[in-house]
């Protein structure tokens, strides 16, 4: 038998094995399951293709993205490995002819999508030919609880009891320890070996701005740190998007759209561009992006907040996948948490999810606000324990803090006092003493936090309400509107008891562009 090391260096070239890639290949080898963690771009398809090169027979691999298992396919085959797909882009007779080489042996790697694996057609093939392993893919699809539940993937169950000398490993970026279990569970791995890598991307670095005018910031930071470099830019919708996309390309910078409006053939070309040249921007919603596999993406912006940690480290993720520096930059305000704390309401998903969902939220916002290490606070949020990484804003660039518990009990009482129902813009007129007409409609002119507030401006006092949503002493109301409402740590707050701390407001940089201002 060929060494796995021998295979690594000579079919694909790589020099030695990464991190836990040599251990998972030798126990695959060897007969065992396995489970593997690892984050996108950590190198989880060697796992796979080594050991289906190194066993008699041919890997079988279960996989839900049709554009990666195409270009995983055409990786191999340019490598010289035989290997093939079945899915619905496939006319009946190209099927035939793959199953027929399947049955014959003569396939190293067959990568099959998951309704098709599950089809009684593919398990008459399946007894009738040579298996080297199985592998599962994007495993986490089996969660029930996910955002990307495929019931076939339950299915896959079957293969436990029908092969049981062939391994089988189920490989996911998803970390959380409740879908771990279920894939456990629900694919028959209770005698799997885990392998867990480390979530660290050491090679990105972090930054997270207050937004103020963000797309001028989004262009600084283009113009500053990135000119000529492939990126993606996200934005929550499709509108902004292409809003983003036209201006962009109106500062001569070459940007495309994407997202699920787009007609298929648009959205392929765009993709195809970005891929295949040289400084291209994609701006994108989050359609865009699972399976691609461009090394030398230089940055991930966010103009808009992602709903989650796992989102934002996914979509990060996927920059700098080559090792090389990369940035993952991103801009924030109240109004994004606002807006999706009303998608989550609005979204008719039974209370207890959203209730997950709003925690995410609230974990994601705590992440924007820390004045700790990003990616600390990020690697934590994972299980993972980590030392202050010196490459990111927070460690290049140490906030200054200063005290505001004090500021923080005058807006509480205030949202208590207007009766638990305003938005920030209106909170902080009433604080500054600002004699609006709705001040006057609401005759809040006479509650006692009127005027209580003129020692501080407008962004400072959205600083004091970021903060404490991010620490759960406010929350968005349910009602919608965008309104607030005190929460459970507002008392310990209100009673003097905790300390709070806010970033000292220091402009970084100065512009001579008037319209580029922050
Ligand atoms: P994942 O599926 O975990 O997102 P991939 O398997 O697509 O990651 O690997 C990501 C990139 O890293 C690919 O370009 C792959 O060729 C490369 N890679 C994987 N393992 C190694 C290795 N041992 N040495 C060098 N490059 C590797
Ligand atoms: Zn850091």
């Amino acid at each position: 038998m060929t060494s796995p090391l021998h295979l690594l260096q000579h079919v694909f070239g790589y020099h030695a094995f990464r991190g836990e890639q040599a251990a998972i290949v030798d126990h695959l080898i060897g007969g065992g399951d396995a489970l593997v963690l690892m984050p996108t771009g950590g190198g989880k398809s060697l796992c796979y293709q080594i050991p289906a090169l190194a066993r008699p027979g041919c890997g079988v691999v279960v996989s839900p993205l049709i554009a990666l298992m195409q270009d995983q396919v055409d990786q191999l085959k340019e490598l010289g490995v035989a290997a093939a797909f079945l899915n619905s882009t496939l006319s009946l007779e190209e099927s035939r002819e793959i199953e027929q080489a399947f049955l014959g042996g003569q396939l190293k790697l067959l990568y099959v999508a998951p309704e098709r694996a599950v089809t009684p057609r593919f398990q008459r093939l399946l007894q009738q030919a040579n298996i080297a392993l199985f592998a599962i893919d994007e495993a986490h699809c089996v969660s029930q609880w996910g955002h990307d539940f495929r019931p076939e993937y339950l299915a896959l169950s079957v293969l436990a009891d029908a092969y049981p000398g062939i391994p089988r490993i189920a490989l996911t970026a998803t970390a959380d320890h409740a879908t771990q279990a279920e894939i456990i569970d629900k694919l028959r791995l209770e005698s799997a070996s885990q392998f867990v890598a480390s979530f660290d991307r050491p090679n990105l670095r972090y930054t997270i701005v207050e937004k103020k005018t963000s797309k001028d910031q989004l262009l600084t930071f283009l113009r500053r740190e990135h000119e000529g470099d492939s990126g993606i830019v996200y934005c929550l919708s499709r509108k902004r998007v292409e809003a983003t996309a036209e201006w962009l390309r109106s500062k001569e910078i070459r940007a495309l759209p994407y997202h699920a409006g787009l007609d298929a053939d648009v959205r392929a070309r765009n993709q195809n561009i970005f891929l295949r040249e040289e400084g291209v921007v994609m701006v994108a919603t989050i359609a865009f992006g699972m399976g691609i596999d461009k090394p030398d993406v230089r940055f991930v912006a966010h103009l808009d907040l992602p709903k989650s940690i796992e989102n934002y480290y996914q979509e990060t993720g996927r920059a700098g996948r080559d090792g090389l520096p990369a940035d993952a930059w991103l801009a924030y305000g109240l109004n994004d948490v606002i807006q999706l704390t009303n998608m989550i309401e609005a979204s008719g998903a039974p209370e207890e999810q959203k209730d997950v969902e709003r925690r995410k939220l609230e974990a994601m916002l705590g992440l924007c606000e820390t004045t700790a290490c990003r990616r600390q606070t990020l690697l934590g949020y994972f299980g993972e324990e980590a030392r202050p990484c010196g490459n990111c804003d927070n460690c290049l660039n140490p906030p200054q803090l200063t005290d505001m518990t004090e500021a923080a009990r005058k807006a509480l009482s205030c949202v208590y006092r207007t009766g638990n129902r305003f938005g920030v813009g209106h909170l902080v007129d009433v604080l500054q003493g600002k004699l609006t007409d709705k001040v006057r409609e609401f005759m809040h002119q006479q509650v006692s936090t009127f005027g209580i507030g003129k020692e501080l401006d407008e962004a400072s006092w959205r600083a004091v309400f970021r903060q404490l949503l991010a620490r759960g002493a406010l929350r968005v109301s349910p009602e919608g509107h965008g309104g607030l409402e005190l929460a459970e740590a507002a008392k310990p707050i209100l009673r003097g008891e905790v300390p709070l701390y806010r970033r000292a407001r220091i402009e970084k940089f100065h512009y001579h562009d008037k319209n580029a201002e922050f």
